[in-house]
């Protein structure tokens, strides 16, 4: 009962990345920046399991960012000639790889550093990879047509491609295939009308469990300024949550300690795991294991206990690095005491 996870990013080490950056540049090149994106790896996988998480994962030590990750092995993307572009919905802007042709993989992406986390945790093992929605939001569309018709093929051709590579990672050995989909916050309308079919596009025919990340964003100025803007209730989930519980997505992350989500849109997720955000990414004050085993305590309330699955409320790239280990400890910890408090 409540098996701890996380979202998805952990710190890069500064030995491997710049730190504290969401598109850290790369220490090394070649053979060495290999070795040491392997070697990262692993220490997050045995910290990870020292802190007491159950369900871990790579922390994405192996991609400079959590989208143009997966990007870097499809042919029809220009990464040569990256644009400026305002993303989810302008709240900030990114430089971005540009589409130009159909789209087409050439090969493994996450191949390597799937493989290795599998050889070397017996825990359950969680991969993320980018939803379609949120991939066509991080990027720029110079071949589809730039309108929204064209935003939604694109979505289904990166749909087919994330399948491809998801299948695959399901062969290595993953026990939890997660589409990151943040942009389901952002255009929720959109989200029901073509984004979570296109998600189930993108998760059809696994054979493991499925899961769904949607949250406000890494703890970022520019994040933090758009969460002061949303009101003193945050009903974005509302939206996008019924058309989910008719989904066929196993598992269904939503933000819960220190944002304005009310805590009763769980009900929403009737039949669904919920990953429950327990352990706040934005600010650096350490959560105690009491707050957590409480916000696990308000989640009980909405949803069944073999159902709670504590998590972070997001990614924690861009986080120092002693503080993502003192929160991870604070998570495990916080589990730890909601089982004892369940008796
Ligand atoms: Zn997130």
């Amino acid at each position: 009962m409540f098996e701890t996870a996380i979202a998805g990013s952990l710190p890069k080490p500064a030995w491997l990345a710049e730190t504290e950056t969401l598109w850290p540049a790369w220490r090394s090149t070649g053979p060495e920046l290999e070795a040491a994106k392997a070697d990262a790896t692993l220490l997050w996988l045995k910290l990870q399991e020292d802190l007491g998480i159950d369900i871990v994962g790579d922390g994405e030590q192996a991609r400079q960012h959590f989208v143009h990750g997966f990007l870097t092995r499809i042919e029809g993307i220009d990464f040569e000639h990256k644009v400026k572009m305002g993303i989810r919905d302008n709240r900030y802007e990114a430089m971005v790889p540009q589409v130009v042709g159909e789209l087409r993989l050439t090969g493994r992406v996450h191949a390597d550093e799937a493989r290795l986390a599998r050889a070397h945790t017996r825990r359950r093992l969680k991969f993320t990879l980018p939803g379609p929605m949120t991939i066509v939001d991080t990027v720029a569309d110079r071949h589809y047509g730039g309108d929204r018709d064209g935003r939604i093929r694109m979505a289904f051709a990166f749909a087919e491609l994330l399948n491809q590579e998801a299948r695959a990672l399901v062969a290595d050995g993953v026990d939890i295939v997660q589409f990151d989909e943040p942009a389901f916050n952002v255009y929720m309308q959109d989200a029901v009308d073509w984004g979570v079919e296109a998600l189930e596009r993108a998760a059809a025919g696994l054979a493991c469990k499925t899961a769904v990340h949607i949250c406000y964003g890494y703890g970022i100025r520019a994040n933090i300024d758009w969460k002061q803007n949303l009101g003193s209730q945050w009903r974005q989930y509302e939206q996008v949550f019924p058309a989910l519980a008719k989904s066929a997505i196993d598992q269904v992350s939503l933000e819960c300690i220190h944002s304005h989500v009310p805590p009763d849109l769980m009900r929403l997720l009737d039949g669904k795991d919920v990953m429950v955000g327990v352990i706040d990414v934005a600010s650096d004050g350490v959560e105690t294991p009491e707050e957590v085993a409480d916000t696990i305590g308000t989640a009980l309330r909405f949803v069944a206990p073999e159902r709670v699955f504590p998590c972070t409320n997001c990614g924690m790239a861009p986080m120092r690095r002693e503080l993502a280990v003192a929160k991870l400890e604070a998570l495990g910890k916080g589990a730890a005491l909601a089982r004892q408090r369940r008796g």
